[in-house]
């Protein structure tokens, strides 16, 4: 086994399982998809550490935890239309591509849906679409989704992309509660949507339409 194979396998029993992750499938695609791939050359050594790392344009690739936590939440099974907003480095638009029947993922940063672009090509992941502009507004004429995830802090639950959720389909979204966010999970019940908070967490702000 590679010494990144090992410390992913590590990563995935001490961060992961060790700490409440428990949807196999989510083990499994965490287990398998190198987080090395997706970071700069320089940050590669620290891929495993237990927390969130620069990838340029002030941004950051999430902590494994945290990406397992939004995961799990969105309760996918294989055959889902999802939607990702903050693509980042890609690494969990590779992942939902795993998870999910087919993902599309909105990135603002252009440089950075270009270098996350790259990291899926190398690992094939073929059932993934990239898109440069606000994903606050979600993608309309593409709806509806089963699940969406957001990668970045809104001030609430954007309006638009509630809209654009399947009935019965989730939306994981860190919303600014004070000084920390809650990522909260939304289901679409009919016309009503139940809301659940998860775990405390700390993301980037969403810059939109409907984000800051
Ligand atoms: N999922 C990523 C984490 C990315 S961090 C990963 O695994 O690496 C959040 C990302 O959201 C940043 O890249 C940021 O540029 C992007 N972002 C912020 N607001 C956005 C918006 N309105 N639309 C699309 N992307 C946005």
């Amino acid at each position: 086994m590679s010494d990144y194979a090992e410390r992913r396998a590590r990563m995935v029993e001490h961060q992961l399982r060790g700490r409440g992750i428990r949807d196999e499938r989510v083990l499994a695609a965490m287990g398998e998809v190198p987080r090395e791939a997706f970071l700069p050359e320089h940050r590669r050594d620290q891929a495993y550490v237990d927390a969130a790392l620069p990838i340029g344009s002030e941004q950051t690739i999430s902590q494994p935890w945290i990406v397992a936590a939004i995961l799990q939440a969105l309760e996918l099974r294989g055959d889902e239309e999802v939607l990702e907003v903050g693509t980042g480095s890609g690494y969990s638009t590779c992942l939902l591509g795993r998870l999910a029947a087919h993902v599309i993922s909105v990135e603002r940063h252009a440089g950075l849906a270009r270098a996350a672009a790259e990291h899926l090509r190398a690992r094939e992941a073929t059932n993934v679409e990239l898109m440069v502009g606000d994903g606050s507004r979600g993608v309309p004429d593409r709806a509806p989704f089963d699940a969406i995830a957001v990668h970045a802090a809104a001030p609430a639950p954007p309006p638009a992309l509630a809209r654009q959720l399947a009935e019965g389909g989730r939306l994981v979204v860190p919303v600014v509660t004070g000084p920390e966010e809650m990522l909260t999970v939304l289901h679409r019940r009919g016309a009503e949507l139940e809301t659940t908070a998860i775990a405390p967490c700390r993301f980037v702000p969403l810059i939109g339409a409907e984000g800051f």
